[in-house]
């Protein structure tokens, strides 16, 4: 059986796993060294513990287990009797045994409940820690992929610059040698062309020559036409010559016969003349064979001609293809120096688009260079922030658990500060008097302005802004109070001295303070004040305050509620300052019964009282302006009931704290009382008399209170007035009182003013919680019980 038992150490795998469990609030039983019970058995000399009351089954020795060791010793008891047969003493033994092994299952099952919990616990922490990490991880995966698929458009963008910067050098590459085979085609145009040209002036020339010789050969044929008229003239002659010696012949043949017969004679002239026939036609065959030659020269000559003339022909038909090539060379060369134009304009156009090109893909290029570094730094930032992110995650934890030690500290501070303001406040007395004395006014008595009475304030160190003195028929009568302002104080001056009060109220006191003094000595104004920023009151004021100050206090986790309510005293009847519709005045007709009930809590409730939830300072000056109308209302019909009655602000401020669970529940009472003049001053009669009989009545109910409070009574006469009785879980006990009185300078008014100061030094001496002053030793939170 002791083997089956999980060691310890399975149970707690870390070291530090004891001191999580700790903080996780579980609770596992404490560890002991040595089982009570077992420890008694073996200091027994191992004789059987008997059972504290005589083996009654309910009453077992509390056994505790504090680890493996106590179960093991447990488990190792052996069974001791004074003998086999004391059977009695065995089976006592066993029961105690079994009942040992009880405590030590149950032990074990808290263990387990204890571990199971705390199992669970680590399992929704660890569940968390999961979620939230996976949470991380998918941002950065977002993030990365994000990285990535920027990566990819820049990577694409790179390509397809590069493939179109490929494509533009390709074009470039083919319109250079489209220019360059054009530059080509334009200089074999321009050879061809100065060729031509050439052969163009060679064949102008030889035109030129050729048409020269022409005219030459013509000339030529001219002069042997001429010269062949000539011979054919000379042939003519020549033939006229043959005849006319043919005739002559014929002549000479007559003259031969007749000469025959004289030719004998005449043989020699006949020989003679046979020679010079002889030698005439020799010179005529010389002449004929001239002719023929002349007729060969000129048939020679002929050819010659028709040669030339086919030449020139020949000449003039190459002269016009010449020029017939000239024209086309010359079209030809046009269309080329056009195409020439066009091409270099063209040549131009593609070096421009090229140039832009280039800078284009240069650009490109550079952008490519800044993205690829815009990703390499992205990359490092990743890995940066990754870091970082760790390092925050530290730094989350640290400042967490920083964060937590601070808001306890927060929490146990503004406990210790609602301690001190309360042992301070106390320290001054929880009932305290503040005396102002309001400034002469110009509108009383008469037009030079009212006699003041001889009030002075004395500057001693000691009585410095807490005593009054005043002469009164000759006589000095001094009084000294908590503190004393003078008709210079401001509504600002007397707020500083009462905030602390207004604190108490939100720290959970209970808080009332009261005006109390003749009419027209600036009760009214103390508590409520004139409309203006400086001449705002304690009311407006205190509301400031503490909706300010919980504002700020939810930033402790501290949630504030507040309820309002605003009522009447006159004539021992309750007026609801804040009933819907018409404002009611004190018709005794009314349904209302507004019957005063406390609860064992100390709330208080007064039926059919209209109560106002107020989230905001503007709610409350609402209510506020609401409460003056139906007062003034009420006023011009009851006859200056204002001041005849008792006025009763209650702001009920309840607050709560999510984060630490804390909750207080106070209540600030900002009263203004009715007028404390004498009857005798007054000289009333009637309802005049019956009225100031009930204000003075539940004036002196309420010093009658205080005085029993502070003389520590056993009983409190609340009930003699509806004012005490009202406010009667906020007299007393833990809760903080202040009474203004309220004090006119007038010398008409020195009476009453004495009467006041007498009343105030009275409260004054009545200091409610005086032994906690002197020793501190009550709790703040008990309370007194009254009556
Ligand atoms: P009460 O309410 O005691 O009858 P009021 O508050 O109505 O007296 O005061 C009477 C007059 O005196 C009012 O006109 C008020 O404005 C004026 N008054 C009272 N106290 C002061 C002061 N400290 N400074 C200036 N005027 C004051
Ligand atoms: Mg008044």
């Amino acid at each position: 059986m002791a083997s089956s038992l999980p060691p310890r150490s399975s149970y707690l795998k870390k070291e530090n796993a004891g001191t999580a469990r700790r903080e996780m609030g579980l609770k596992v039983a404490p560890r002991r060294n040595v089982l009570s019970a077992i420890n008694n058995g073996e200091a027994n000399g191992g004789a059987p513990s008997a059972p504290a009351d005589g083996g009654g089954a309910e009453a077992a020795p509390v056994v505790e287990f504090g680890g493996r060791e106590d179960v093991e010793r447990l488990l190792a008891e052996k069974m001791k009797g004074k003998s086999k047969n004391d059977f009695k003493g065995r089976n006592e033994q066993m029961s105690d045994y079994i009942k040992k092994l009880r405590a030590c299952i149950r032990w074990y099952m808290e263990l387990e409940d204890g571990y199971l919990a705390e199992q669970e616990k680590l399992r929704s922490t660890l569940d968390a820690e999961n979620s939230r990490h996976t949470e991380l991880e998918a941002q950065l995966s977002n993030a990365i992929e994000e990285l990535k698929a920027a990566n990819l458009d820049l990577t694409r963008r790179c390509e397809s610059l590069e493939e179109t910067l490929n494509r533009e050098k390709s074009e470039k590459l083919i319109a250079v040698e489209s220019y360059e085979k054009e530059k080509q085609e334009r200089e074999s145009a321009e050879r061809s062309r100065d060729v031509l040209t050439v052969e163009l002036e060679r064949a102008t020339h030889d035109a030129k020559r050729f048409s020269e010789q022409l005219k030459m050969v013509q000339d030529t044929n001219k002069r042997l036409q001429e010269y062949n008229t000539s011979l054919q003239q000379y042939n003519s002659n020549l033939q006229a010559d043959a005849s006319k010696s043919g005739e002559t012949i014929s002549k000479l043949q007559k003259e031969k016969s007749a000469m025959m017969e004289t030719m004998a004679a005449l043989r020699e002239c006949h020989n003679s003349m046979s020679s010079q026939l002889e030698s005439s036609r020799a010179s005529q065959q010389e002449a004929i064979r001239v002719k023929e030659e002349l007729r060969k020269e000129v048939e020679c000559r002929r050819a010659e001609s028709k040669q030339v003339r086919d030449d020139r022909d020949h000449a003039v038909a190459q002269l016009n293809s010449l020029n017939i090539e000239l024209a086309t060379c010359k079209e030809q060369f046009g269309r080329a120096s056009k195409e020439c134009e066009c091409m270099s304009t063209k040549v131009s156009a593609l070096e421009e688009t090229c140039n832009t090109q280039q800078e284009q893909i240069q650009t490109l290029q550079k952008q490519l260079a800044v993205a690829t570094d815009k990703l390499k730094l992205a990359d490092v930032t990743a890995i940066e922030a990754m870091t970082g992110y760790e390092e925050q995650k530290e730094k989350i934890k640290y400042l967490e658990d920083r964060l937590a030690h601070a808001e306890s500290q927060i929490v146990e501070g503004d406990e210790l500060r609602k301690k001190l303001h309360n042992t301070i406040l106390e320290l001054k007395g929880n009932i305290r008097v503040f005396c102002r004395v309001r400034p002469l006014l110009r509108f009383d008595g008469d037009s030079n302005g009212p006699e003041g009475a001889s009030i002075s304030f004395p500057t001693s160190v000691e009585s410095a802004g807490r005593a009054i003195d005043l002469m009164n028929q000759g006589q000095k009568l001094s009084f000294s109070y908590d503190k004393v302002f003078d008709h210079n104080a401001s509504q600002e001056d007397v707020f500083v001295e009462i905030s602390q009060l207004v604190q108490s109220a939100l720290d959970g006191y209970k808080v009332c303070i009261f005006a109390y003094g003749q009419t027209g000595s600036g009760k009214t104004y103390t508590m409520m004040g004139k409309s203006g920023i400086d001449q705002k009151g304690i009311i407006p004021r205190s509301l400031e305050q503490i909706f300010k100050t919980s504002q700020s206090l939810e930033s402790q986790g501290w949630k504030y509620s507040m309820q309002a309510s605003m009522l009447e005293i006159y004539n021992e009847s309750i007026r609801d300052l804040l009933a819907p519709g018409r404002p009611n005045s004190f018709d005794m007709t009314t349904s209302k019964q507004y019957t005063i009930k406390h609860d064992s809590h100390g709330n208080t409730t007064v039926s059919d009282l209209t109560i106002i939830d107020v989230f905001s300072i503007a709610d409350v000056t609402n209510l506020l302006e609401k409460a003056s109308h139906s007062r003034s209302v009420g006023k011009t019909q009851m006859n200056e009931q204002s001041s005849r009655s008792h006025f009763v602000f209650t702001l009920k401020i309840s607050g709560s704290n999510e984060n630490t669970g804390q909750h207080v529940q106070g209540v600030l009472n900002l009263i203004d009382l009715a007028g404390s003049e004498r009857l005798a001053k007054s000289g009333s009669t009637g309802d005049r008399l019956k009225e100031t009989q009930s204000i003075n009545k539940s004036l002196s109910a309420l010093s009658d209170v205080i005085f029993a409070i502070g003389k520590g009574d056993d009983h409190v006469p609340f009930r003699n007035s509806k004012l005490t009785y009202l406010l009667q879980p906020c007299l007393g006990g833990d809760s903080k009182t202040l009474m203004f009185v309220n004090i006119s300078p007038e010398a008409s008014s020195v009476g009453e003013t004495i009467c006041s100061l007498r009343f105030a030094s009275r409260v004054n001496a009545c200091e409610i919680g005086i032994p906690r002053r002197q020793t501190q030793a009550r709790p703040f939170d008990s309370r007194l019980s009254y009556g």
